[in-house]
């Protein structure tokens, strides 16, 4: 990968794939400003990188065009919005700001600097998709009043805003249609699936499968997606190109492997299905791999077990007693 940039706005970049974005761009020698409000973010993502040269943070929402960050800037990749199913639902209007002025705040930011723009959009602009596996020429099946719309529309309305930006100034941007991420960091209550089953499994309780179990979803492991967002920005494909892992599997296949993976004996539960819950997820990524050169190295059993061993860290009698 050709790298070549010096300083980078990364809203989002307390949260769970924008702290791991901080850290690659770091060891890539670029400089970061982290942009953050910390509505679903956490302190504690960036104790490390605050003790690093070359980041610093501009605690501030984005919805309410703060004051742009001194110095240069030659890339803005904009994650800052809430994005568990638990968290959006609980701010709907936080959501559809962080998708609508938040962009265009990040966007006239990168403008202003002529520097390059990366959106981080979703899987969930496919909605509950009638194409199988989802390419980035489908254009989707979105219920557009119903409470996962928040997001969806948000997410939405953000890509048709940087198209926009292409065509009317001619803005050097790309759209990352990320699928479905875990890792290392997620909060243990953001109401995801993977936190969700590893804390249930880990205490003993039992792992509440919302539906059938039969909806898929093909999951990606953190250092994977960050490769690929950081492919992307580097390139000069205007996307969207989906950024995900094609490995599609149930729900219930998930729970049954993170059960296996911890050796718990937790039964499964069954739950109440989601509204409008998307039944089949899974990316297309021929375009990654022609334009950008990528493709998802690491597989769920090693991904899952990475990600169980640092929720098993941080629960661990030992953890407690350091806090003390
Ligand atoms: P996250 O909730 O951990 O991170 C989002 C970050 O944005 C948090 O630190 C939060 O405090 C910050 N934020 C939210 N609103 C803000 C505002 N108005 N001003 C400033 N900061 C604000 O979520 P994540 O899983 O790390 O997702 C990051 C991005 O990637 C999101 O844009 C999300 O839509 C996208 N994405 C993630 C996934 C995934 O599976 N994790 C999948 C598709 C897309
Ligand atoms: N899910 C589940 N149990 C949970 C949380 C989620 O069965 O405790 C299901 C959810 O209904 C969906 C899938 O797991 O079918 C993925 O949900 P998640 O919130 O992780 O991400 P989404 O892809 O829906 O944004």
């Amino acid at each position: 990968m050709d790298w070549n940039f010096t300083r980078a706005v990364v809203t989002g970049g307390a949260g769970f794939v924008g702290s791991h974005l901080c850290e690659r761009l770091l060891s890539l020698g670029t400089q970061v400003v982290c942009v953050d409000n910390f509505t679903t973010g956490d302190r504690e993502n960036l104790w490390e990188l605050l003790k690093t040269p070359g980041f610093s943070l501009l605690e501030a929402d984005v919805t309410r065009w703060p004051s742009e960050p001194p110095g240069p800037i030659d890339l803005v990749l904009h994650l800052a919005c809430p994005a568990s199913p638990r968290d959006y639902l609980r701010l709907p209007f936080e959501t559809l700001a962080a998708g609508s002025a938040g962009t265009a705040w990040a966007l006239d930011l990168a403008r202003r600097h002529h520097a390059r723009f990366l959106l981080a959009s979703t899987s969930e602009v496919y909605g509950d998709p009638e194409q199988h596996p989802q390419r980035e020429d489908y254009w989707g099946n979105v219920n557009p009043i119903g409470p996962r719309s928040v997001y969806d529309e948000a997410k939405r309305y953000a890509e048709a805003y940087t198209a926009a930006a292409r065509r009317e100034w001619e803005a050097d941007v790309t759209i990352a249609r990320i699928f479905n991420t875990y890792g290392p960091r997620m909060r243990a209550d953001d109401g995801r699936m993977i936190p969700a089953f590893i804390g249930q499994a880990l205490r003993g309780e039992p792992l509440t499968v919302a539906g059938s179990g039969t909806q898929t979803r093909s999951i990606c492991y953190v250092d994977d997606t960050v490769s690929g967002l950081l492919a992307l920005a580097a390139g000069a494909h205007s996307g969207p190109v989906n950024i995900g892992n094609p490995h599609e599997l149930t729900v219930l296949a998930i729970a049954e492997e993170i059960r296996r993976l911890t050796g718990s004996e937790s039964p499964i539960a069954r739950i109440a299905a989601a509204e409008d819950d998307p039944r089949r997820r899974c990316p297309d990524i021929g375009l990654a791999r022609a334009a950008l050169g990528w493709a998802p190295e690491i597989g769920p059993a090693e991904g899952l077990a990475r990600t169980i061993d640092w929720f098993a860290a941080r629960t661990s009698p030992a953890r407690e007693t350091e806090k003390i």
